[in-house]
This record gives C-alpha cells, sequence and structure tokens, in this order.
C-alpha cells in the first residue's frame, strides 16, 4: 500500500517559513505584494484567484485585485499590466488564464515586467529556466519538484515520464527535472496525445507524472510495483454531491495507489503546492527588488 504524500502539510510548513521572510522583509519597510487579474467571468477561475488572494492575506501579503469586462478590447487589460507594471507596491503580477480568444495571450505574458513575473511564463524567465539559472519557477512544476523533495523521493538517476507537455507544466517541469542539482538530475520522458505506447513509458518510469486534463487517464495497470505519482490533474467530474460534481485527478487513484509506492491524492497533493509556491515567488520578487535574499 502506498504513502499517501500530504500536499497540505508540505504547503503549510512552506508558508510558515514564507511568514518569517515576510516579517524580515517589514523590517526594511517592505510589505510583499501580489496583483491578480482577472478577465473571465468562468467559475473556475474565479475561484483560484479568490484562493490565492486569501492565501496572501493570511501570511502578510498585500492583495491586490483587478477585474477586466471579458469583452473589454484586449488593450485595456495591457493597460493595466503597464500600470501595476509601474506600482512600486506590486511586486508580483499574475493575469489568470485563460484569457478570452480575443486576447493574445502571448502578447499579455510578454507584457508583464520579467522581474514581476510570478508565473515564471515570459519568454526571458522560461529562457533562464531552460538555461539552468531560473529566476521565477513555474509555480505548479516547482511545486512538484519541492513535494518530490520533501516525500524523500530521490530523483538523481531516475527515470521520469511526464504525461503533458502544456508551457505550464509538462515542459517547465521536464526542465527542472533534467538539470543538475538537488531534487533534479532525472532522465525525463515528456509524453502527449501523439505518443505511442504510453502505458510502455509509464510503466518503465520510476516516477509518473501526470498533467493531462482527461480524468483517471492513468491507471494501476499502467504502473510497475514501486512507483511514485504525482497527480497534477484537477478535473470537474458530475457526481451526486451538492456542487453537482467532484474533483477527480488524471489518475485512477484506488488502483494506482495498489502499485505505487507513494502517490498524491487529489485534492491535497499538487493542488495546494501550487499556491504556495506562487506565494514563494512572490515574496522572492518583492525581496528581489529591494535587494533582501528570500529562500526556502
Ligand atoms: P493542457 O490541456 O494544456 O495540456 C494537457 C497535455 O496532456 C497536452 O500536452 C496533451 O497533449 C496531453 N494529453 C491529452 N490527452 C492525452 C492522452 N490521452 N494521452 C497522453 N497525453 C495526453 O493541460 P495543463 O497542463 O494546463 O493541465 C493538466 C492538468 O493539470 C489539468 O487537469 C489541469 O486542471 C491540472 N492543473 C492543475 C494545477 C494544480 O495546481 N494542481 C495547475 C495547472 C494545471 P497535446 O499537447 O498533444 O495536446
Amino acid at each position: 500500500m502506498a504513502d499517501i504524500i500530504d500536499g497540505n502539510a508540505v504547503s503549510d510548513r512552506i508558508k510558515d517559513e514564507l511568514s518569517e521572510n515576510v516579517d524580515a522583509l517589514a523590517d526594511e519597510d517592505v510589505t510583499p505584494g501580489l496583483a491578480t487579474v482577472l478577465m473571465s467571468d468562468d467559475g473556475a477561475s474565479e475561484t483560484y484567484v479568490s484562493m490565492k488572494q486569501r492565501a496572501c492575506e493570511n501570511i502578510g501579503i498585500n492583495s491586490v485585485h483587478v477585474e477586466i469586462d471579458p469583452e473589454a478590447p484586449e488593450q485595456e487589460l495591457l493597460d493595466k499590466v503597464d500600470e501595476l507594471n509601474e506600482d512600486p507596491e506590486v511586486h508580483g503580477i499574475l493575469v489568470q488564464m485563460p484569457v478570452p480568444d480575443h486576447v493574445d495571450e502571448r502578447k499579455v505574458l510578454q507584457r508583464i515586467d520579467p522581474m514581476k513575473d510570478v508565473d515564471g511564463f515570459h519568454p526571458e524567465n522560461v529562457g533562464r529556466l531552460v538555461a539552468g539559472d531560473a529566476r521565477f519557477k513555474p509555480c505548479t512544476p516547482h511545486g512538484v519538484q519541492i513535494l518530490l523533495g520533501a516525500a524523500d523521493v530521490d530523483t538523481t538517476g531516475k527515470d521520469v515520464t511526464i504525461v503533458g507537455r502544456s508551457n505550464i507544466v509538462g515542459k517547465p517541469l521536464a526542465n527542472l527535472l533534467v538539470q543538475s542539482g538537488e531534487n533534479a538530475n532525472a532522465t525525463v520522458t515528456v509524453c502527449h496525445s501523439k505518443t505511442q505506447n504510453l502505458e510502455e513509458k509509464t510503466k518503465a518510469a520510476d516516477i509518473v507524472v501526470a498533467a493531462v486534463g482527461v480524468p483517471e487517464l492513468i491507471d494501476g495497470s499502467m504502473l510497475s510495483e514501486g512507483t511514485t505519482v504525482i497527480d497534477v490533474g484537477v478535473n470537474r467530474v458530475d457526481a451526486d454531491t451538492e456542487k453537482g460534481y467532484e474533483l477527480v485527478g488524471d489518475v485512477e487513484f484506488e488502483s494506482a495507489k495498489e502499485k505505487a509506492d507513494a502517490i498524491t491524492p487529489v485534492p491535497g497533493g499538487v493542488g495546494p503546492m501550487t499556491i504556495a509556491m506562487l506565494l514563494y515567488n512572490t515574496v522572492k520578487a518583492a525581496g528581489l527588488q529591494h535587494g533582501v535574499e528570500v529562500d526556502l
């Protein structure tokens, strides 16, 4: 039976450490500030943004929220980003994705000052990550990396199969794990919807990371005994609950836990880590902008 990796416990520990960094910044008269920008009326996006705001407030980060009418022209969002780039009390800017179809996501990401890019999606920060000199590591992949370390899963020399090649999870995670250094040094295979014989790749892995967005795609029959399984997926599926849905991952938990050595649950695995790493990047951004070193 697998160990269940408790993302809530690890994220709470990180938040405690960050509170100390926030106190150290307060001694320099600096209060870290995060601006969240929402240009959507999608319920899930609204929930994510309010969770991020609440998490900020809990550790003393100043949270500024901006809402832009989803029908507004792209320029309105770009102007708002310009304004936040200039605001000395805002150290981090997060534009909640997805933006409406008439807005060019790449243009928005490139507009954010790279020093305030706490999502780590600006091309300058992506380039630095690939070159092994990351400034802001993208929150979800960084959360996965820290979670592996906290669960005492040694990645050195291990075969990691990542299912999913998105710019926000799969690709940056592959880049993080393949670097030399702590919680890295892995041999990484990245799979996607055109991959042939997916099961062969997941069975060959010591560590499987699922970031697909397909409910319970990976089940126990696709895993070897003793695999570490990290489930990034968050999928709403219809269920007989008060809300009319429940959250499930990209891994079929019940069968996977019979094969795995360690496994993350959904919810309570990677999700809380994503938020903790966003807080970390925000505090780090404030530190960088005021010459105070922030590290975990
Ligand atoms: P994307 O939709 O951007 O990417 C999904 C990836 O999975 C793509 O590369 C796609 O391949 C691949 N894929 C789809 N179907 C298959 C299949 N049958 N076999 C193999 N590969 C497949 O998703 P994201 O990366 O944004 O998110 C992935 C999941 O993680 C979602 O459930 C999302 O909700 C969740 N998530 C959770 C976060 C958290 O904090 N816990 C944060 C971010 C995301 P192709 O490129 O060929 O289309």
